[in-house]
């Protein structure tokens, strides 16, 4: 391997900062972190690293038809039949899975504050990671593991800081990520394997592309005639460590994802966090099923975990307690793209499908419904429903429609059946079922 000569012939130009996270939730706050500065390879200028095995898998905009590169030729290849057990499910096609992991965070150049420049994509991961959503994955496991924390961030993040030219290439990522694995994360050496991944950011007006390829992040069409054809890849290479042992490494590289394109405008913390965790959600979620694209994905078009549901928004999405608005996931168990992980024991009453029971409340004099959702005693949020006369009364709270949520089901005075399929609070369809005469009763549900 000639990697490590060539870092070492490089270096000198740009810095890599490191530095850790405080706990999320004062990460804003909290005194800037102790930098410690070590040289870093000048990206675009760089011979590039010495990778093997380079596997990739792009996320197209909205509407684009991707031109896939090289690397991603596995499912560009994928015809015929579906092998799976219904025609839109995923395969396993027997490759590595990530059962658990070490992620660590990797920003180019961060304009500001690499806390805040994205978002908040540490507190998003940390919230993802603690989720009951994460658990869809639980399916594509092979009965490996269920385990909660199975996938961990680690607290501490690299900055590489350094002039760039305007245009990237994935080559450059590689050898950027390798710097800090080398230099940073892993100075005796490894860094690699199925139990680390790397998510490396772009800053704003930052292009990439892949090399030799016309497939670009490109929104500003200005990439020496590339297509702007993804918003973000994952994938994995094989690079040599410190001491020139190959290892193998698995990562994300995510560009600025607040433009047109990749954006998701309509959530609740705005366009530049919600559009990042959008696209870091469903990269996350397809390295997890498929980090060397030879593991989970289906045979009629190649689609992976995440694809099938590209931009299709959960909004809102309760992840540990803090609300985004993120793609759903293709699940198996359900044949459709779910919010959440399959429930075998359904848990009544749990109405923003974190894994607790919350407590719905009735006004019997002005018909008003209201919400507490819950975290053991705490009240998460109190919401207010909606008002129905009180002719009406709730005689059931059950997941009805298999989408995590629990649901209301209401009866009146004169044998009507109605339901409200709910997400969190909000009423997401109000159903008329039918209408049985008053003396047969609902039973087994007693209004809980
Ligand atoms: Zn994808």
């Amino acid at each position: 391997m000639q990697s490590e000569g060539a870092i070492n012939r490089i270096v000198g130009a740009a810095f890599l900062a490191v530095a850790a996270f405080q706990d999320p939730g004062i990460a804003a706050q909290a005194d800037p972190p102790t930098v410690i500065t070590i040289p870093a390879p000048t990206s675009g200028q760089a011979a590039p690293v010495n990778v093997m095995n380079f596997r990739c898998h792009i996320l197209p905009p909205q509407g684009v038809v991707p031109v896939r590169p090289d690397c991603d030729d596995l499912h560009t290849q994928a015809t015929g039949p579906n092998a799976g057990p219904a025609a839109t499910d995923l395969s396993d096609h027997g490759g590595p899975i990530i059962t658990s992991t070490q992620h660590r965070f990797i920003f180019l150049n961060c304009p500001a504050s690499c806390f805040s420049d994205w978002g908040n994509p540490f507190g998003f991961l940390t919230d993802l990671f603690a989720s009951n959503y994460i658990h869809l994955t639980d399916q594509y496991m092979r009965g490996l593991t269920k385990a909660n924390g199975r996938y961990q961030t680690s607290g501490s993040f690299a900055q590489v800081m350094g002039a760039q030219p305007h245009v990237l290439h994935d080559s450059d990522v590689h050898n950027l990520i390798m710097t800090a694995i080398n230099q940073v994360f892993n100075p005796n050496g490894g860094g690699g394997g199925y139990n680390q991944m790397y998510s490396f950011f772009l800053p704003q007006g930052q292009d990439l592309c892949f090399d030799n390829s016309a497939s670009c992040y490109c929104p500003d069409n200005n990439c020496n005639g590339g297509t702007f054809a993804f918003c973000a890849y994952h994938g994995s290479f094989d690079a040599v460590d410190k001491n020139n042992v190959t290892i193998h490494v698995i990562y994300q590289a995510q560009p600025y994802d607040n433009v047109n394109g990749c954006n998701v405008t309509n959530g609740p913390n705005g366009a530049l966090i919600d559009s990042t965790n959008n696209v870091f959600s469903h990269e996350i979620f397809e390295t997890i099923t498929d980090p060397d694209l030879n593991a989970w994905w289906r045979p009629s078009d190649g689609q992976e975990i995440g694809d099938i549901c590209n931009f299709l928004e959960q909004n809102p999405i309760t992840l540990n307690g803090d609300r985004y608005s993120i793609q759903k996931e293709y699940s198996n168990d359900v044949h459709t793209c779910a919010a959440g992980a399959l429930r075998l024991v359904n848990l009544s009453h749990d109405f923003n499908f974190e894994g607790v029971s919350d407590v719905l409340w009735r006004d019997n004099n002005s018909g008003f419904v209201a919400m507490w959702l819950m975290s053991d005693s705490t009240v998460l949020s109190s919401l207010g429903v909606g008002n129905v006369p009180t002719s009406w009364q709730i005689v059931g709270q059950r997941d009805f429609n298999h989408d995590g949520f629990a649901d209301i089901l209401w009866r009146d005075t004169g044998g009507g059946v109605a339901m409200w399929l709910m997400n969190s609070g909000t009423v997401q369809s109000s159903l008329g079922v039918g209408n049985v005469p008053t003396d047969w009763q609902i039973q087994g549900m007693n209004a809980d």
